[in-house]
């Protein structure tokens, strides 16, 4: 095995298991942290494996041929993941999303799909759900995703130019191939449909107008995202980060653009209106903009993992739980137990911390958890 991989495998076996409360927490669907923040966002990993290789995200050097994913075996069953979704909707989550890794490459997505479809919120209304997914399976797989129950879909794109495009994807993958995707996304009714664009300085930075221009007037909702120091692989430097604000000058200047009211509590992104009324774009300043005061989002690694914040250096070991004999109310408590004392806040705190600071190499990466 390769020194290089070592970091990761230790990364994964960073876990606590959670012990079940002696005193019983009940599910009231009004859950809060430390900070008073309410947990209503649940991303689901289905898969830590994906077909393309971003460079910030799982760079070719680590994710080779040699990297080690997890066996089949360790990952959540859809049973498992609809039981544990279902205990985290009694405490009060409205949204799921279904994330990875390259969610669509999980065999037969849609069973689960239809299994978080059928759940309810404590108020008796149907659960937001969605999937973030590179496209490239899109469109083989549109059609049952609908009819499965899903929502819509928020598919990552990082540029329209084929070069840039193949190179940021490091797998040669065409762009044509993943508007083929939206496309067939749009026809069954996935809509609205979000295109996410991480934003590398001196990469793609070029393709911020051309992005902007091609979706201007389509339906589909623009998001520009600040790129990360997620993980502990990718090379991050504050350098290669193109600050929001920027963003929205360069596309003002051309386009001009009003800013709207944020959608909802814990919405990651500012959105702004084309003052001309062709729709809206947004974009996600995670770096430059810190949004944790009310970051109300739990993740959910393939493994039955629970992270608190993207870049935690620690999971919680919710499946032995679930493949234990705990029951749903003993899992219940046990979340509970998690989510209370909750008081992470790294984006907030990220200027003011020493560069190479704890959890930075430690960080989980964002293919096991997701974004
Ligand atoms: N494979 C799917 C995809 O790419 O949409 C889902 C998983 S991916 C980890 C989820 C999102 O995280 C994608 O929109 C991706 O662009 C974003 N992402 C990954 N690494 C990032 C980074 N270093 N900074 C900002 N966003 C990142
Ligand atoms: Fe795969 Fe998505 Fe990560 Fe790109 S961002 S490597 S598509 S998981
Ligand atoms: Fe939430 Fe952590 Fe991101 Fe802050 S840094 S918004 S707490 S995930």
């Amino acid at each position: 095995m390769s020194e290089r991989v070592i970091p990761l495998i230790d990364q994964r076996l960073q876990t606590r298991a959670v012990p079940i409360p002696a005193q019983a927490i009940a599910a009231t669907g009004q859950l809060r942290d430390a900070r008073g923040r309410a947990l209503r966002d649940l991303r689901i990993s289905v898969t830590d494996r994906c077909n393309f290789r971003c460079s910030y995200c799982m760079p070719k050097e680590i994710f080779d041929k040699d990297y080690q994913y997890l066996p089949h075996s360790a990952l959540l069953t859809f049973e498992e993941i609809t039981r544990v979704a279902k205990v985290f909707v009694a405490h009060g989550v409205q949204k799921l999303r279904l994330t990875g890794g390259e969610p669509l490459l999980r065999k037969h997505l849609e069973i689960l799909i239809e299994q978080l479809a059928a759940l309810r919120t404590v108020d008796g209304a149907p659960l937001d759900i969605t999937l973030t997914t590179n496209g490239s399976l899109l469109r083989r797989k549109a059609q049952a995703l609908k009819d499965a129950g899903l929502q819509r879909v928020t598919v990552s794109l990082d540029g329209l130019d084929d070069a840039v495009f193949r190179a940021m994807n490091d797998v040669d993958f065409p762009v044509a191939d993943v508007l083929d995707g939206i496309a067939a996304a749009q026809a069954v009714g996935l809509g609205p449909i979000k295109v996410n664009m991480v934003v590398k300085r001196g990469t793609n930075d070029d393709q911020i107008l051309p992005m902007a221009r091609h979706f201007k007037g389509s339906g589909v909702v623009l998001r520009f995202i600040e790129y990360m120091d997620v993980g502990a692989t990718n090379g991050w430097r504050m350098d290669e980060v193109l600050p929001s604000a920027k963003v929205i000058e360069r596309i003002h200047r051309e386009m001009p653009l009003v800013p709207l009211e944020q959608a909802a509590e814990g919405e990651t992104a500012q959105r702004w209106a084309y003052a001309d009324g062709s729709g809206e774009i947004g974009v996600i300043s995670s770096v430059t903009q810190a949004f944790c005061s009310d970051c109300n989002r739990a993740r959910l690694s393939t493994e039955g993992q629970l992270y608190l914040c993207l870049f935690a250096s620690e999971g919680h070991d919710l499946r032995h739980l679930i493949r234990g004999d705990a029951s749903d109310e003993d899992l219940a408590s046990a979340i509970a137990s998690v989510w209370q004392p909750r008081a992470d806040r790294y984006s907030e705190l990220r200027a003011s911390l020493p560069p190479d600071s704890t959890p930075g190499k430690r960080r989980v990466e964002m293919s096991y958890i997701g974004g």
